[in-house]
């Protein structure tokens, strides 16, 4: 806290999305005014309706994709749809707000030499041949497949920043997001955690794609919000000069294999459930697990707090709750 000023304006891009809305609950706890902008897309006004009212929020639909013009301190740019059947689902217009989303946001933060934040992602290293992945590896990226608007798009985001940060002197951060759960994903987005929990709760099979053998790590909101607020709050360099850029892997080390989730979903929510094997999707990841070492090293000892089981029970009982008021 040392660094951070109380009074600052804040612009979240995808506010109204999973993890924007966690964010701005974070900031306007802390004082921060808030701006949201969203065109709701995959996001809800019902993630930021308790703050509709609130005298530091402001939500304005918006499509990234154009230009936006206001004043602000402070930019976290987070809109992107962020599940495969989301982002597959106009992959032209996924790729274009990655990369006119991140340039029109940039452009912002340059005239207001404002601090901005990119939600980046582990499917930059795509089929990642090093395992766990540091920031050091380049990835294993398919340019044509169907993730390609999503991987591809996200990846050109970052070379922008990057420019930015060494042609404008942007004090740019930029953040490697490994798969994150939680209240308030959405429940029909196909992303795992949701489809599991959502079919275990209704009775439904449990659809494996594969042999259920792929593994990610997963990361409680929380713990990953805590992170993106230490990151953006390092300080600038000596003379105003940018700060730490990243790019810093945030996410839980705690590795699990699909099937391991299937089970732990199951037998937290009682189902009767039975799981059924499904073809794996093209360009599936096969493994995923993040090097936290940097983020450790520059973000105050920066790790996960909250267990996978701890998390589930958290979100099961959002969803059950989503249920049950449908
Ligand atoms: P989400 O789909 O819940 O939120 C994305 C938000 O962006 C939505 O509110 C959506 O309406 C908005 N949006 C999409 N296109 C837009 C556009 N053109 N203009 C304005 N708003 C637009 O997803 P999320 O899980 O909250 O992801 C947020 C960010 O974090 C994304 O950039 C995603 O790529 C990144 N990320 C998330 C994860 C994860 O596990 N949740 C992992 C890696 C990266
Ligand atoms: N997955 C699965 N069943 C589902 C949804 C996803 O087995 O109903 C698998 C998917 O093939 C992938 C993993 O779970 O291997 C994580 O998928 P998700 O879409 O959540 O995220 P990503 O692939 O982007 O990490």
């Amino acid at each position: 806290m040392r660094n951070y000023n109380p009074t600052q304006r804040i612009l979240v891009t995808g506010g109204a999305g999973f993890l924007g809305s966690h964010l701005i609950d974070r900031l306007l706890a802390r004082g921060d005014d808030v701006v949201c902008a969203d065109n709701l897309f995959t996001g809800t006004k019902r993630n930021v309706e308790h703050l509709l009212g609130h005298p530091r929020f402001e939500f304005i639909r918006h499509d990234v994709t154009f230009p936006l013009y206001l004043e602000v301190d402070q930019i976290y740019n987070l809109a992107c749809p962020a599940s495969p059947i989301h982002y597959q689902h106009d992959p032209v217009q996924t790729t274009k707000t990655s990369v006119h989303g991140a340039i029109n946001m940039l452009g912002l933060a340059k005239r207001l030499r404002a601090k901005i934040f990119q939600a980046s992602t582990s499917e930059v290293y795509g089929d990642p041949t090093v395992h766990p992945q540091t920031e050091a590896y380049w990835g294993n990226v398919n340019p044509i497949g169907i993730r390609s608007c999503y991987d591809e798009g996200k990846r050109c985001a970052e070379t922008l920043f990057f420019d930015y940060y060494r042609q404008h002197k942007l004090d740019i951060r930029v953040a490697r997001i490994f798969n994150t759960y939680g209240p308030r994903m959405h429940p029909n987005d196909g992303r795992v955690v949701s489809n599991f929990i959502m079919q275990a709760l209704q009775g439904q099979d449990i659809t494996l794609y594969g042999s259920g053998q792929q593994t990610r790590s997963f990361c409680y909101v929380d713990d990953l919000i805590e992170g993106f607020i230490r990151f953006m709050d390092l300080p600038r360099g000596a003379d105003g000069a940018p700060g730490f850029p990243g790019p810093i892997n945030l996410g839980n080390p705690v590795e699990f294999t699909i099937r391991q989730l299937a089970e732990l979903v199951i037998a937290l929510t009682g189902s009767s459930s039975k799981m059924v094997f499904m073809p794996l999707p093209a360009d599936d990841p096969l493994q995923r697990q993040p090097d936290i070492s940097r983020a450790r090293a520059y973000l105050n000892d920066w790790q996960p707090q909250v267990q996978l089981q701890q998390g589930l029970v958290k979100t099961i009982a959002y969803f059950d709750q989503l249920l049950s008021s449908s």
